[in-house]
């Protein structure tokens, strides 16, 4: 008979989005459950990531002033997604995510908000929407935490300003017009005295949490306020499986193997596999790299244990990652700070993107999940893997250009460590990146003519209401497109990142693992980025990560409660 350190109704492996939902739901469903997290901090990339979640059909949608109807989401899936992936799951998707939102939302911390104008990526396809299917979180205060907020993972030090300030697009768009707008002098001087505040009570950055981070503190929040067991620095080690069924697992814990039973199953939610280099090399288009911009302790474990205990991958999908352009900055301590070029600087007016051959490739004010795809196409003719993000003077002021801030910020640090190249002249800059002059000054040339004439009639940037979202409204006649004309000028190196994996184990409807012969296996649940993608690897919208992983969260959580109990005869035998 096997010996167990443990016993639980629910083990959950992974203290993110997908993971902590599963376990708040499997707890409020009256099961005893236990939240095993690798790290020594609980949030994931959920923690690092802009929050946004992806839930057509919310409860706030047509508050926000946009109507929705199954239909009319449905078709949109279908005109992005397609056959990607499982037609039951995008059903599965579509049924149960405005349920999945309001049950967090009645019986957990998190609260979300719809945005009333956040196009989808595809605005043009039928189906879209301009707004109200995606939400973000509402801000946290995460004094709230206690002193776990010392457990909580840090945002990206990239996305915070002051050492330690969270800013969305709204504060950054304050933060930069304080001079100019008395409103924004306002909303700039409050954040800042609460920044300064919190350092001054002791915090080790501001309290004020937003995104990804004001997500994670809200579901982690609730796992603190129910009581719920969770372990951190307790890694999955291994899937214990006994007469086909996952009775339990091995979780490391102060570096002892714990054998924790979990009668009524096991949910992996470790973050797929963007840090697993033999998978990215298995399943990524080539050249691929270190460039993902999840945490490394994203590593496939919860993925490869899975299939060795009967899981399979998934398969037919359109991409196996969600990629963005990384910038990446070497420290003098070998250490590296990446850049994901995702919102800010892409599709504002003057910011062109070419390859080697100093061509344009790509509408630049296009998803990062497309600018990336971009990339991968234009590279099978003309060397793009990394590409260039090429602007002038005018613009870095205005904009700033990946790490490079605006305003007249210090950049001669970036210029010195190899991450920003500045010349003055295109053909001094084309030299310095080693690109072609020739085809860098024919391309600003043609840009300049689109910025006058406001029509990009290469790859259209600023031609759809997504592109001009990201753009500068008050800039015409396109919102996306500025001339590069005064020197000196200015570009960044971009790779072929990701922020996070599509590809996972197969599922079914009720994020149960499927083995090669389709069935369920019985114990064995997945969550957030360890499950096969109901997105097949497309990005029809923002938050289409986040969005599945509390769903698929939710459905696992009752779902195991609910109907996976265990025989007891199969416990018994070891
Ligand atoms: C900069 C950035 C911005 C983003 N913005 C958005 C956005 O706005 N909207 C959106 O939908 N998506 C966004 N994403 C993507 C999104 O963050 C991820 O897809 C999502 O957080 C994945 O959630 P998860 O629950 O699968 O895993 P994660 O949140 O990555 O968490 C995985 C957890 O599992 C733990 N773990 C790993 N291995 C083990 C093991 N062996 N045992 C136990 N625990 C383990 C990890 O330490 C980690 O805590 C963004 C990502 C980045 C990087």
């Amino acid at each position: 008979m096997t010996a167990w350190d443990k016993e639980v109704d629910v083990l959950v492996v992974g203290a993110d989005a997908g993971g902590m939902t599963a376990a708040i739901t499997a707890h409020i469903e009256g099961c005893t459950v236990l939240l095993a997290e690798k790290t020594d901090r609980i949030g994931g990339s959920t923690a690092i990531s802009g929050g946004a979640v992806w839930a057509p059909l919310n409860s706030q949608s047509a508050k926000a002033g946009h109507p929705d109807s199954f239909e009319k989401a449905w078709t949109y899936m279908r005109n992005t997604v397609g056959d990607a992936a499982p037609e039951a799951m995008q059903r599965a998707f579509l049924a149960s995510s405005a349920a999945a939102v309001d049950f967090l939302e009645k019986n957990t911390e998190v609260q979300l908000a719809a945005r009333t104008y956040s196009p989808d990526y595809y605005p043009d396809r039928e189906g879209a929407a301009m707004g109200g299917r995606s939400l973000d979180p509402r801000m946290f205060d995460g004094r709230l935490l206690g002193a776990h907020f010392r457990e909580l993972r840090d945002p990206l030090p990239e996305f915070m300003v002051l050492g330690g300030m969270m800013i969305t697009m709204t504060d950054a768009n304050h933060l930069l017009a304080v001079t100019r707008s008395f409103t924004s002098w306002k909303e700039g001087m409050k954040l800042v005295l609460r920044f300064f505040g919190d350092r001054l009570r002791g915090y080790h950055r501001g309290t004020r949490l937003v995104l990804g981070n004001a997500l994670a503190a809200r579901l982690f929040k609730t796992v603190l306020d129910r009581r719920i067991d969770y372990w951190l620095d307790a890694p999955l080690k291994k899937l214990l499986v006994e007469s086909g069924r996952v009775a339990g697992a091995v979780i490391e814990r102060d570096g002892k193997p714990m054998r924790v039973r979990a009668k009524r199953g096991v949910v992996v939610a470790t973050g797929g596999f963007p840090w697993s280099a033999d998978l990215r090399a298995r399943l990524y288009p080539q050249p691929t790299g270190p460039w993902s911009m999840s945490p490394r302790d994203n590593a496939g474990e919860g993925i490869e244990m899975a299939r060795a205990a009967g899981a399979t991958l998934g398969k037919d999908f359109f991409a196996p990652a969600f990629w963005a352009p990384v910038s990446i900055l070497e420290r003098p301590d070998g250490t590296q700070l990446r850049y994901p070029h995702l919102v800010w600087d892409r599709a504002k007016p003057g910011l062109m993107a070419v390859n080697a051959a100093g061509q344009r490739f790509v509408n630049e004010s296009t998803s990062y999940h497309e600018f990336v795809l971009g990339m991968y196409r234009s590279h099978q003719q003309v060397p793009t893997l990394p590409a260039f993000l090429v602007c002038d003077s005018d613009f870095m002021e205005r904009w700033g250009l990946g790490l490079a801030l605006p305003g007249g910020r210090p950049r001669e640090h970036l210029v010195r460590a190899g991450y920003l190249f500045r010349a003055d002249s295109l053909d001094a800059l084309a030299a310095s990146l080693g690109i072609d002059a020739g085809g860098l000054k024919a391309s600003a040339q043609r840009f300049n003519h689109f910025a006058e004439t406001g029509v990009d009639s290469e790859f259209g940037k600023g031609s759809t209401a997504y592109n001009r979202y990201l753009g500068d409204a008050a800039h015409q006649p396109n919102a996306c497109l500025g001339p590069l004309r005064k020197g000196p000028f200015y570009a960044v190196k971009v790779y072929a990142g990701d922020i996070g994996t599509a590809c996972g184990i197969r599922c079914n409807e009720n994020a149960q693992a499927l083995d090669t012969d389709d069935r369920p296996i019985p114990g064995l649940y997945a969550a957030g980025n360890d499950m096969q993608s109901v997105m097949g690897g497309q990005y029809p919208a923002p938050g289409i990560t986040l969005g599945p992983a509390l769903t698929f969260g939710w459905i696992a959580g009752r779902h195991a409660a609910q109907h996976a109990t265990q025989p007891q005869a199969a416990l018994e035998i070891a």
